[in-house]
């Protein structure tokens, strides 16, 4: 885990390791396989959306779930890097990844971080097998940029704590195991302390899953109500009153991964074939051209990041800029297929046809630069650590 920040003027720079290629290629090939199986359908967004237990199963059987755990609590003990290759070819091909999503990225490294002992031993190695999967209960209806004003409490009890409160737009509650929720555990003067995580059985008795649909009428959210569900000590993560630190710890990894501008690629796939069907226009050419260039700068940018992570270092600024430029190319890349082709969006239309895929990321847009940190609490971060730097 990271130790020193990284200058915010930094612009990191990653090699990726001659391991990488061969890594890519395998990669490929089970894709390859799985598309022949019907399971890769080449989707946007499918880390939110793509929900397939059996292909977490089948990715984790060739060690690709739980990649940077180590050896000893059941992972495969690589590198950011490796796990960077492996998570950007499952994204760029829409493969179904949302049920080990939040395992892998950050329940995972969270729990190896600060979980206890018995914690790593019960978790990591079904995290690492694709068998337990995990929910983030961050978010309040009021709680949101603010997070430090989160209202679910936690009382302490004979052998553990009573948590009673709504987390909100928690992903995947009503199909995973567990969430990993703040809550707060003391009245302190400063509204960062006296926060702390727990991880939630989201099956245990009090637990009340309410689903939230999207506008495209999916259901991938919920609301999550606590009514006074009662927590086995062993299942505080970390100490009591370091939920603040722990969760904007992880920041820098929740943020500037390839799912920070690959949620609509595979639409740039679609529009490829699109465009190679006719012939086209040099219009229609300059503006591929003008998307494929941002890709690869913000591509440079999140993989410099991931190996200055894997180096120890914690590039917070870096990882902000990453969330920020990525997650609006998604959505320009969505209004630029609109404005290039004349396909209407329909999402009635042929699954997986190029109308359908459309209307498909535009229901989901609004959501790009919202999740894990809207873009003007991004930029907010990057200014303060610029002005820290001059
Ligand atoms: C697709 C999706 C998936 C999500 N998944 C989860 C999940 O699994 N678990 C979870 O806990 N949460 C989840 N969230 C919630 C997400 O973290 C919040 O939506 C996000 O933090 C914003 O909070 P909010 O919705 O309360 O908006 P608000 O915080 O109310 O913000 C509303 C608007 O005001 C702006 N704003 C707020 N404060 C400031 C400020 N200080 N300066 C400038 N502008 C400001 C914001 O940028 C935004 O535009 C998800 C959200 C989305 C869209």
């Amino acid at each position: 885990m990271p130790t020193a920040t990284l200058s915010p003027t930094a612009v990191p720079e990653a090699v990726l390791p001659a391991s990488a290629r061969r890594l890519r290629a395998e990669v490929r090939a089970f894709l390859d396989e799985e598309r022949a199986r019907g399971t890769v359908l080449g989707r946007p967004d499918s880390w939110l959306a793509g929900w397939d237990p059996d292909f977490s199963h089948r990715l984790a059987e060739r060690g690709w779930v739980g990649m940077a755990l180590p050896v000893e609590y059941g992972g495969a003990g690589r590198g950011f890097l490796e796990r960077y290759v492996v998570i950007e070819e499952l994204l760029a091909a829409g493969a179904p990844v949302s049920a080990h999503w939040v395992s892998d990225r950050q329940a995972g490294p969270s729990v190896l971080q600060h979980g206890t002992e018995e914690q790593r031993r019960f978790f990591l190695p079904r995290i690492a097998a694709g068998e337990c999967f995990f929910s983030i209960g961050m978010s309040e209806k009021s709680s949101g940029s603010d997070l430090a004003s989160v209202r679910t409490r936690a009382e302490r009890i004979d052998g553990g704590w009573r948590l009673t409160g709504t987390k909100m737009w928690t992903g995947g509650a009503h199909v995973n195991d567990y969430a990993i929720v703040l809550a707060r555990t003391d009245e302190a003067e400063d509204r960062h302390a006296g926060l702390s995580q727990f991880i939630v059985d989201l099956r245990a008795p009090g637990v009340r899953i309410e689903p939230i649909h999207l506008m495209s009428g999916e259901h991938r959210f919920n609301a999550c109500h606590l009514a006074g569900v009662e927590v086995p000590e062993g299942m505080l993560l970390g100490r009591q009153g370091d939920g603040w630190r722990q969760v904007t710890g992880e920041l820098a990894f929740e943020r500037s991964g390839p799912e920070r501008y690959l949620s609509t690629f595979p639409l740039l796939v679609s529009l490829l074939r699109e465009l190679d069907r006719r012939a086209a226009t040099a219009e229609q050419a300059f503006q591929v051209g003008l998307l494929t260039a941002r890709l690869h700068g913000i591509r440079r940018l999140s993989l410099g990041v991931a190996g200055a992570l894997d180096a120890g270092t914690s590039p917070d600024t870096q990882a902000a800029l990453v969330k920020d430029l990525g997650t609006r190319l998604e959505g320009a890349l969505v209004d630029t297929v609109r404005g290039i082709l004349p396909t209407p969006a329909d999402p009635e239309a042929t699954p997986g046809s190029h109308a359908e895929l459309l209307a498909f990321a535009l229901l989901h847009s609004p959501g790009y630069t919202l999740r894990g940190g809207t873009n003007e609490i991004l930029r907010g971060i990057i200014t303060r650590g610029l002005e820290q730097n001059r």
